[in-house]
């Protein structure tokens, strides 16, 4: 054994340091290697694999062997010992908005790398603001997780996110031409996705649908209210929130629709906003007491090819508040001292008395997942960083956490924070998990997040872009 074991060390030597002399050039020199070894390597592809030693170098994973440990190697590389310890793909954030609140904008870049969040895409914010933030994020030496971004929610003649009592970050699309036109100018400055809202009407919807996949940009979308999820199902990537898929697997799901339909065209709308509240209040909660357990499985039928991101720590926020959570001190301590404030003030949605919550749409919403789950709907990690009380990164690991609360493994979980968000932008031949030739993101963890996902919050180190981070 003792020989086997010298014989695969040398073998292995031998080929990193072939390795590292044939493409020794300029930034990807191999004295910034990173050599992970004797750890466990854990991702949704594989599942754990032990005693593995990883190589890094520059952004890319260069060798995954699952070989001899080499207590030292031929050059001066960054070798750190992964024994007792868990290495799993970089995290995702599937839903932030980095510039909805200025008091997060800047800090964003470094709060979501220190919890392990080394990709996000953004799902709603206006180009102008936009820009600046991704020219920083992606610069040289800027450390910062990746970023995919979407431009402003897409909205229809009304606008829910219209600047009025609340920030400005949807944008009117009253036609075809002016939705294709949107869409193409979103393409030229540089959205990697569209992004469509609530209040399009069905022929602007194709009209977007179909732009975007002439330019080959994915779609995030809410179910606009003039639609059912079952119809617009197939046509996206990814469905955000569970946003009215109840809707659609009520019993009495048609009249629902052509209750909305005229609400949705009247003549004296008084703002986007307004007229989303009232349809949802006037249909949500009559439609989740009215699920009808056929009908939602055919309406799920439509979706497995759409990824969900349910965003549960936001929907099911009241059965599991996040300053209810051990940790939350903690993780708020690294947020500027006005947020602090704000955000332990006595919370207005969420009564402190358990008994006078109104949990129904919380539970619902846990429910959905697993019946997604069971159906073989594609589920993804997003938060809505910073709303409602989501802390950059912290609040991921929350988001896994409650998906676990819902049904999905651990296993399950992580996939939907590494490899569903790669599919979605189709880029899983370049992240997602740990093999050769992937990006160098990847989080080294000291507890198993298969025992228990909220070990994913134990960081012993984050590597981005063939980086370790400061912590
Ligand atoms: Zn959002």
């Amino acid at each position: 054994m003792v020989d086997m074991n010298k014989r695969s060390l040398l073998v292995m030597l031998i080929a990193y340091a072939l390795l590292s002399s044939c493409t020794n050039t300029g930034s990807d020199n191999t004295d910034n290697d990173i050599v992970i070894t004797n750890v466990t390597i854990i991702d949704a592809k594989q599942g754990p694999v032990k005693n593995v030693t990883v190589v890094v170098r520059g952004d890319k994973i260069i060798s995954v062997s699952s070989d001899a440990t080499p207590e030292s190697t031929t050059t001066t590389a960054n070798i750190i010992d992964g024994t007792g310890k868990y290495l799993i793909p970089g995290l995702w954030d599937m839903h932030v908005h980095l510039t909805y609140d200025d008091r997060f904008t800047d800090l964003m870049p470094q709060s979501f790398l220190s919890w392990g969040v080394t990709s996000v895409r953004d799902t709603g914010g206006m180009m102008q603001d936009m820009l600046p933030v991704i020219a920083r994020m992606r610069a040289i030496d800027a450390v910062s997780p990746r970023v995919y971004f979407a431009g402003p929610l897409l909205d229809g003649q009304h606008v829910v996110y219209d600047g009025n009592a609340r920030p400005l970050i949807g944008t009117q699309n009253s036609d075809v031409e002016q939705a294709r036109e949107n869409v193409r100018r979103l393409k030229n400055s540089g959205a990697d996705f569209i992004k469509i809202y609530e209040l399009v009407n069905p022929e602007v919807f194709l009209a977007m649908v179909d732009e975007a996949d002439k330019l080959s940009m994915p779609i995030a979308s809410h179910v606009p209210l003039h639609l059912l999820a079952s119809t617009v199902g197939n046509q996206v990537g990814s469905m955000e929130h569970l946003r009215n898929i109840e809707l659609d697997c009520a019993s009495n799901a048609e009249a629902l629709l052509v209750t909305r339909q005229e609400k949705l065209t009247a003549a004296n709308i008084e703002s986007g906003h307004a007229l989303r509240s009232s349809l949802h209040q006037l249909q949500r909660l009559d439609a989740v007491a009215a699920l009808d357990e056929e009908r939602c499985a055919m309406v799920l039928a439509n979706l497995t090819q759409t990824i969900q991101v349910p965003t549960l720590r936001l929907n099911a926020i009241a059965l599991a508040p996040p300053y209810e959570q051990i940790d939350w001190n903690d993780a708020i301590s690294a947020m500027l001292p006005e947020v602090q404030k704000d955000w332990n003030k006595p919370n207005e949605f969420i009564p402190k008395e358990y008994a006078k919550r109104d949990l129904r749409f919380a539970q619902y919403s846990l429910s959905m997942v697993k019946r997604m789950l069971d159906a073989g709907v594609p589920i993804g990690a997003g938060t809505d960083t910073p709303i409602a009380l989501a802390i950059p990164g912290y609040s991921l690991h929350r988001e896994l956490e409650m998906l676990v609360r819902a049904g999905l493994t651990p296993l399950q979980a992580i996939e939907a924070a590494t490899v569903r968000p790669a599919q979605f932008l189709g880029i899983e031949d370049q992240m997602g998990t740990i093999e050769v030739g992937k990006r160098a993101d990847l989080v080294l963890l000291s507890q198993n997040p298969l025992d228990d996902i909220r070990n994913t919050r134990r960081i012993d180190r984050v590597i981005s872009k063939g980086k370790v981070i400061p912590r």
